[in-house]
């Protein structure tokens, strides 16, 4: 952060100020996720918008070592009451806050006092990769499809928000106003609402965005979730994105869609491979497919997200590739014949909302990074329901086992660094020994309300 940065971002925050006071807005809630996956705020007023974005909100450290229960743990890397960062809010993502009146949003980049990114900021992480594939002249669209369920009232149990069948338009009547206030402020937000719909468990939604940039993804999936949170509450109801709400029922994804790009051509699409793939975006997804294990303890970061992963759940829960697979880890997208060069994408159906989006941006770029400079290929794709071959290798069934593939992935050690490495693993373990013992029911319990 050099004075011309600082100069640029004061600039943008004096611009700003007019339209946010035309608004209504009184201060700005500016937010990073932790290394558990939860937003953390601070917040400041107006008048101190321009103060801010040039110097910084002062935040402690300690939240890369926050387990999803506030507990706290002590690593080489993160942890404990010294030192303190720098939040500079990004005013290009600014947003104003319609079902919080009076609030605005932007996301942090977090720096340190001498003006050089925090080593475990995921933003930077994230953008650090997207900066490496545009060296070799590529570019990632992406998004984060949002699912949640909506419990009535402020109660821990769930209470499901409507009764209908999974996908009726029953569902959607029950709750209309609350779903038009929720595209309404998440349009007013700017955000591009592709589509609502109810899902399939007790009281589940989703909403679709527009794919855009990867770090605008991440910033987007942070919006949506915080605004629909926001509009539940004003509607008398809880959201969760937790993994698993009900230890028997179907879980919330927040499956990631990727595109590669080169020269303005998505290379999903167009090419002499399977369903139109070419041989760099082939390798892109291969690179990805044969790291899902080690990829699974930042995108399935949460005990609760095994709960999610099994199979018969469209959960992605095995490690293989196909056509519109729903139970695939990774469902080929094509789109509409005519539209393909646009629409053609790989989805990532394995993550879950428990996952922090700007490392799982990260990880996903440098495995595709990896899997473009390795030539890989994809194995043969799996046209039917995985289960039923009884051949197609399950991802890893627990956070340990997805955790002892990530400590030794190589790529994600270069994309990350060891002291994101570290901290990962340090809250992983922290988070299972924090469910040691616990019956499903007790960890879909505990964990309902944190995401
Ligand atoms: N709710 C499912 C999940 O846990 C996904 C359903 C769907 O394919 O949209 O990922
Ligand atoms: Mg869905």
């Amino acid at each position: 952060m050099d004075q011309r940065e600082r100069a640029r971002r004061a600039a943008s925050a004096r611009k700003a100020t007019g339209g946010l006071v035309a608004r209504g807005v009184t201060a700005v809630a500016v937010t990073w996720v932790d290394t558990s996956g939860i937003s953390r705020v601070k917040a400041v007023p107006l008048s101190r918008l321009e103060h801010a974005a040039a110097w910084g909100i002062g935040a402690s450290p300690v939240f890369d070592a926050f387990l999803l229960d506030d507990s706290i743990m002590s690593g080489r890397f993160a942890g404990g009451p010294v030192g303190d960062l720098r939040l500079h809010p990004d005013l290009d993502r600014l947003a104003v806050l319609t079902a919080l009146p009076g609030w605005a949003w932007a996301p942090a980049d977090r720096y340190d006092q001498d003006g050089m990114p925090h080593q475990l900021d995921a933003r930077y992480l994230a953008r650090r990769e997207v900066d490496r594939l545009a060296a070799g002249g590529f570019s990632v669209r992406a998004s984060f499809e949002v699912e949640w369920a909506a419990s009535v009232g402020d109660g821990d149990d769930f209470v499901p928000a409507c009764t209908g069948p999974a996908y009726g338009m029953t569902r959607l009547t029950e709750r209309s106003g609350y779903l038009r206030d929720v595209v309404g402020a998440l349009t007013a937000a700017g955000i591009a609402v592709e589509q609502i719909h109810p899902e399939y468990a007790a009281g589940q939604y989703e909403v679709s965005v527009a794919a855009e940039d990867p770090i605008g993804a991440a910033d987007t999936t942070v919006l949506v979730r915080e605004t629909i949170r926001a509009v539940s509450l004003n509607h008398g109801l809880r959201a969760t994105f937790s993994p698993k709400v009900l230890a028997g029922g179907v879980g919330n994804g927040a499956h990631v869609h990727l595109s590669l790009w080169r020269d303005g051509a998505n290379l999903m699409a167009g090419g002499d491979g399977r369903y139109g793939l070419t041989g760099t975006g082939e390798a892109f997804a291969a690179g990805i497919l044969s790291r899902l294990p080690a990829l699974l303890a930042v995108g399935a970061p949460s005990v609760a997200s095994y709960l999610r992963l099994v199979p018969s759940h469209w959960a992605g829960a095995f490690a293989c590739w196909g056509l519109e697979n729903r139970e695939a880890a990774i469902r080929f997208v094509t789109g509409s014949a005519g539209d393909r060069s646009r629409a053609a994408n790989l989805e990532v159906k394995c993550f879950d909302a428990a996952a922090n989006p700007y490392l799982a941006v990260a990880v996903l770029l440098a495995a595709g990074r990896a899997g473009v400079a390795e030539g890989g290929t994809l194995p043969e794709p799996v046209e039917v329901d995985p289960r039923s071959l009884g051949t197609v290798t399950p991802l890893p069934s627990s956070l340990g086992a997805a955790l002892q593939a990530f400590e030794t992935d190589a790529v994600l050690k270069d994309a990350l660094g060891e002291a994101m490495i570290d901290t990962i693993a340090l809250v992983r373990r922290g988070e299972i020994a924090l469910f040691e013992g616990a019956d499903p029911e007790e960890i879909a319990a505990r964990t309902r309300w944190k995401h």
